[in-house]
C-alpha cells in the first residue's frame, strides 16, 4: 500500500526553464527579472501599490514591525491560534502580545473581543485569514480606524482569497505572504510584503536593502547609494523568484486543482460528518476562500488522536496544529494562562488536517475518504 503524504511540493511546469533563464542572465542576486515579474503579477491582480518579495513571510512580518516602528512598551493584538512568527516578528521589536480568541465557526480572530483588548498602548492588530477564509474585515478595520491602530494582515494562507469581493491582503496598511513549501504557491522558502499604504513604500525598499537607498540608485533617482536607515537583508535570490513565477503564472490551474480536492472532501465527508458529530469547515457566503487546507473537527481530543493513529496504520499522514500560543512556554512569559482563549484551546485539541496538495490523485484522495469513513468511531 502506497504511503499518502500530508503535503507534497508541486512543479507547475516552467520552474527549471525559468531558473535556467535567471542563471543565463547572470543576475542571480535579488531584484532581477523574475523578482520584478512576481511583483508585477501580484500588484496587478490584487491592485496593491507595491509588492516586495522577501525571503519568508516571517521576514515580511518583521519588516512590517520595523516600518510601523514597533518598540518596547507597544502592544499587538494577535490570535493565539496561529503560526508562531505572526507574533514573534513583533516580539522581536520588544512588543507585548495581547492574545485574542478565535470564532468557533471560521477559527479566525473573534472581532467582537477587540474593543475590550485595546489599550492606549495598542499599536498593531494582526488578523490571520485562517485556512484562506477572510476574517471579519469590516469590523476589524472599523475598530482599528476608530482607535488609530494599524492593521497588518498575515495572509500566508490566503493569496487570491476574497472578503466581500475584495482581495485579502488589501485591507490593512500592509499584508504578508508566505511561499513556503507548504503553501499554495511556493519557492521552497519565500514570502512577500504587500504595501497598501504608499507612505511605507520608500522606507520598505530601504529596510529590505540593508538600510541603503540602493533601489532608488538603480532607478536613477539618486547618483550614489549609501546607508540611510536601519535595515537588513530581506530580498530573495532571483533563482527563487524564477521558481515562484512559474507557479504564480499557473495560479488558475493550481487553484482549480485545489478547489476540486477541497470540494471532493467536503462532498464525500458531509454525510459521515453529520452522523458522527464531526464538523467540516464553514465558509461564510461572502468569503471566497483560497483552498489552502481541509480540516475536520472531531467532538473530542480522544477521537482525533485515535483517527491520527488509525490513518497512520493505513499509511495516511494527517496532522494537527496550532498549539495555542498564549499557553506556550513563551506565551506564558507574557502572562498567558489556560482559560484566556477557551475557543482556541478547545479547537486545537479537536482539529485534524487531511492530506492536501496540488497533485493529490483522485485514487489517493478516495482512499483517504474511504479510510476516514471506515474508522470505528
Ligand atoms: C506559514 C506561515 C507563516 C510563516 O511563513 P514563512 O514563509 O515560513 O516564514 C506565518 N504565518 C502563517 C499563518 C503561516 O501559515
Amino acid at each position: 500500500m502506497k504511503f499518502i503524504q500530508f503535503n507534497k511540493p508541486y512543479l507547475a511546469g516552467k520552474e527549471y526553464d525559468y531558473i535556467k533563464q535567471a542563471v543565463d542572465q547572470m543576475h542571480i542576486s535579488g531584484d532581477g527579472l523574475f523578482t520584478k515579474k512576481c511583483h508585477e503579477i501580484i500588484e496587478t491582480i490584487l491592485g496593491v501599490p507595491r509588492v516586495l518579495l522577501t525571503t519568508s513571510c516571517t521576514h515580511a512580518l518583521e519588516m512590517s514591525a520595523l516600518l510601523l516602528d514597533v518598540r518596547p512598551g507597544d502592544e499587538i493584538i494577535v490570535p493565539s491560534f496561529t503560526f508562531v512568527t505572526t507574533i514573534n516578528a513583533f516580539v522581536l521589536r520588544g512588543a507585548r502580545p495581547v492574545f485574542i480568541d478565535i470564532r468557533p465557526d471560521t477559527l479566525n480572530m473573534d472581532e467582537t473581543l477587540l474593543e475590550d483588548l485595546i489599550s492606549p498602548k495598542t499599536k498593531v492588530i494582526v488578523p490571520v485569514h485562517y485556512a484562506g477564509v477572510g476574517c471579519e474585515m469590516d469590523m476589524i478595520m472599523n475598530v482599528a480606524d476608530e482607535h488609530g491602530i494599524s492593521v497588518v494582515e498575515d495572509n500566508a494562507h490566503s493569496l487570491f482569497g476574497k472578503y466581500k469581493g475584495k482581495y485579502l491582503g488589501t485591507f490593512g496598511c500592509m499584508a504578508t505572504q508566505s511561499f513556503h513549501e507548504t503553501k499554495n504557491f511556493t519557492s521552497g522558502e519565500g514570502g512577500a510584503l504587500l504595501i497598501n499604504d504608499p507612505q511605507f513604500i520608500e522606507r520598505a525598499e530601504i529596510i529590505r536593502e540593508k538600510g541603503t537607498n540602493r533601489s532608488r540608485f538603480f532607478r536613477g533617482q539618486v547618483d550614489k547609494y549609501t546607508w540611510v536607515d536601519i535595515g537588513s537583508s530581506f530580498l530573495p535570490s532571483d533563482i527563487l523568484a524564477a521558481f515562484l513565477y512559474a507557479q504564480l503564472e499557473m495560479r488558475e490551474d493550481i487553484q482549480s486543482k485545489r478547489e476540486k480536492i477541497w470540494k471532493n472532501y467536503a462532498t464525500n465527508l458531509h454525510g459521515w460528518a453529520e452522523e458522527n458529530g464531526v464538523r467540516l469547515p464553514l465558509i461564510p457566503s461572502y468569503c471566497e476562500q483560497s483552498f489552502h487546507m481541509f480540516y475536520i473537527l472531531f467532538p473530542t481530543l480522544d477521537m482525533r488522536q485515535r483517527m491520527i493513529e488509525y490513518l497512520k496504520s493505513k499509511k495516511i499522514h494527517s496532522v494537527f496544529h496550532y498549539l495555542p500560543l498564549h499557553i506556550s512556554k513563551m506565551g506564558k512569559k507574557f502572562g498567558g494562562k489556560k482559560g484566556d482563549c477557551p475557543v482556541a484551546e478547545d479547537i486545537s485539541d479537536r482539529l485534524l488536517r487531511l492530506p492536501f496538495y496540488n497533485d493529490l490523485s483522485d485514487d489517493d484522495q478516495a482512499r483517504v475518504i474511504e479510510e476516514i469513513i471506515s474508522f470505528p468511531i
